[in-house]
């Protein structure tokens, strides 16, 4: 458990992405290992943290959602600040997620720390029927930009751990 563990790093991420992609589901993913299908819109700033080993390090992950603000385009630098690492995340069902991408990155290349840590994340990949943007699209976006890039599903834990396992860990190959 948690209890009376050493800490040797404590690692800022943040969530960002357009409304309703599904952030807060993957943070209540990775956090509590919870989903809850009726999810409200979060208000309010908000993070939730997890304690894992990564390299035999014990990693305190504090993880921030941006609980709505991206609704009002409101995401302010002190969001960023401090941050090492970055989930961008889109849906994949809808293509208007993805196309704000290269806006998400932009604003997070203007806010954050030089060496920021940023994975590209297709959420929702339990929804392949609805599918709108193809994996290879994002893959060349992804490679194009430096991302790391995975598709995740929040609502049947597919690539949620690898994911922040996978950001988790170049994060702390940088330190
Ligand atoms: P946020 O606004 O980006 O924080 O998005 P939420 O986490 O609130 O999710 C928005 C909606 O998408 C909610 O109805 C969630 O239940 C749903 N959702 C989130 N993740 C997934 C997923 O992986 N698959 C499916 N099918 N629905 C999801």
């Amino acid at each position: 458990g948690e209890f009376n563990q050493k800490i040797d790093y404590v690692f800022k991420l943040v969530l960002i992405g357009d409304a309703a992609v599904g952030k807060s589901q993957l943070l209540a993913r990775f956090a509590r290992n919870e989903f809850s299908v009726d999810s409200k819109a979060t208000i309010g700033v908000e993070f939730q943290t997890r304690t894992l080993a990564i390299n035999e390090k014990t990693i305190k992950a504090q993880i921030w959602d941006t609980a709505g603000q991206e609704r009002y385009r409101a995401v302010t630098s002190a969001y960023y600040r401090g941050a090492v690492g970055a989930m961008l995340i889109y849906d994949i069902t809808k293509r208007q997620s993805f196309d704000h991408v290269a806006r998400w990155l932009e604003e997070l290349r203007s806010h954050a720390d030089r060496n920021i840590v940023i994975m590209l994340i297709g959420n929702k990949s339990d929804l392949g029927s609805l599918r709108a943007v193809p994996t290879e699209d994002a893959k060349e976006f992804a490679q194009r930009e430096n991302l790391f890039f995975m598709e995740t599903s929040a609502l049947e834990a597919t690539n949620v751990e690898n994911a922040f396992q996978t950001g988790l860990t170049e994060i702390y190959g940088n330190v």
